[in-house]
């Protein structure tokens, strides 16, 4: 059996629970860290090049704050995540909206941050000229539609909402042209927790060729290619990691072959909100029932209303009980790990087999840094949780208290 591994242990959560009452999150300033170098580092070569973190995958300030202090800027797609990265200081060309089916407020205020607009179709260009005015630098996103070679797993593109068709693109960059906008960006995402390298190297080409026919038909320079995000996470133990310098380097390849001859300089740009922050975020919750009938259950004091991916993607997330670390001895069992919602998926593994558990035990759920939190909800009247911060000196900070009843009520007369 193969495991994974904590920057704490069982009693420093314990002591932990006696200021801060499970289930909470807690990330790790050092893993955070870690994985936002991975791809300044690993895109070092390309000048310009920048990461831009999904805010959508952790909006807890303190830690786009770190990732600010690693040169990230900020993905936005509402209101509220541009105000986001405006009180944390990740301002103008930092900023890169990229925003579908957008209303006309939060094109105001992308302008006004002198973000870069990222334009999700054709009839946006008049919709944010009519309601802000257009900034000189466009980029459009590009849904490539069929994909020839491999199988996209955001699902197939065609069935996609998102980006302008290729005939799309080519008319947009005309009228955006035509309309006095002078610099010019291209975005495309079509992959969602991509673990096989060789996909990156596959969309790089098809862009890459793209913005050379946009140079060739426009007569425009583009000056910026976002790959979007999608760069993939181990989740399960046995997976092997994605190995951002080989992504890197195989981009590098066709960036050689397609680009330098022709169009270089040309900055990459990236939007990664899962391989930055998942690792970095642990999910605490205490056992508080086990239950035996046609199955064997473990009751936790988080919920789906907590972490909803596995209850909704059948998402894998690893498990580590506090205090029994796996392959040390400890007779193991299989169960169902849940939640207390009303709703049967309310499960964070089904038929796992774990060291045995006692009510009372600590519960370690991996990997939950991105799209964690951020996805919580209050349905059955669950509350949200605090977020901790385990700091790089050792200290533990509060950087989200827990939700109260009063919060619950706020919103009602
Ligand atoms: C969600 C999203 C991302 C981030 O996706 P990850 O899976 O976190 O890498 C980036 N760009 C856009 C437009 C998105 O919608």
């Amino acid at each position: 059996m193969s495991s994974k591994t904590l920057p704490f242990d069982r009693e420093f959560i314990e002591k932990l629970t006696e200021q801060y009452p499970t289930p909470f999150y807690i990330y790790d300033e050092k893993t955070l860290r870690r994985n936002a170098r991975l791809f300044t580092e690993s895109f070092a070569w390309n000048t310009g090049f920048k990461e831009f973190f999904a805010v959508k995958a952790n909006p807890n300030p303190a830690l786009l704050q770190i990732l600010k202090s690693e040169f990230l800027g900020g993905d936005c797609s509402s209101l509220p995540e541009l105000l986001l990265c405006e009180r944390v200081g990740i301002s103008g060309e930092e900023i890169m909206f990229t925003s579908n089916n957008t209303p006309a407020a939060e094109f105001v205020k992308a302008k006004e941050l002198g973000a870069i607009i990222n334009l999700d179709d054709l009839t946006h260009l008049e919709f944010l000229e009519h309601c802000a005015g257009l900034p000189d630098l466009i980029s459009f996103r590009w849904n490539p539609g069929a994909l020839r070679d491999v199988e996209s797993v955001i699902g197939n593109p065609v069935e996609a909402k998102y980006g302008l068709t290729t005939e799309q693109i080519f008319e947009g960059f005309a009228l955006a042209k035509r309309k006095g906008v002078k610099r010019f960006g291209l975005h495309t995402m079509v992959a969602s927790n991509m673990l096989q390298e060789e996909f990156f190297g596959y969309t790089a080409k098809t862009i890459f060729e793209l913005a050379l026919e946009i140079e060739r038909r426009n007569a425009i320079r583009i000056e910026f290619v976002n790959l979007g995000g999608g760069f993939g996470v181990a989740y399960r133990p046995e997976q092997t990691p994605l190995n951002m310098k080989n992504v890197a380097e195989k981009i590098h390849e066709e960036y050689d072959k397609l680009i330098v001859p022709g169009l270089a300089p040309m900055k990459i740009f990236t939007e990664s909100g899962r391989l930055v922050a998942a690792e970095s975020g642990t999910l605490i919750t205490r056992v508080i029932h086990e239950k035996r009938t046609y199955k064997h259950y473990i009751g936790v004091d988080a919920c789906m209303a907590n972490l909803m991916r596995p209850g909704m993607y059948g998402a894998y997330h690893h498990i580590t009980v506090l205090g029994k670390p796996e392959n040390s001895g400890f007779v193991t069992e299989t169960v169902d790990v849940v939640g207390s919602l009303c709703e049967n998926c309310d499960k964070f593994a089904v038929d796992r087999m774990l060291p045995k558990i006692e009510i009372g035990d600590l519960l370690a759920i991996h990997d939950a840094g991105a799209h964690g939190y951020a996805m919580g909800f209050q349905y059955n009247g669950k509350l949200r949780c605090a977020e901790l911060l385990l700091q790089e000196d050792g200290a533990v900070r509060m950087i989200r208290r827990a939700e109260t009843l009063d919060d619950y009520f706020a919103t009602l007369h």
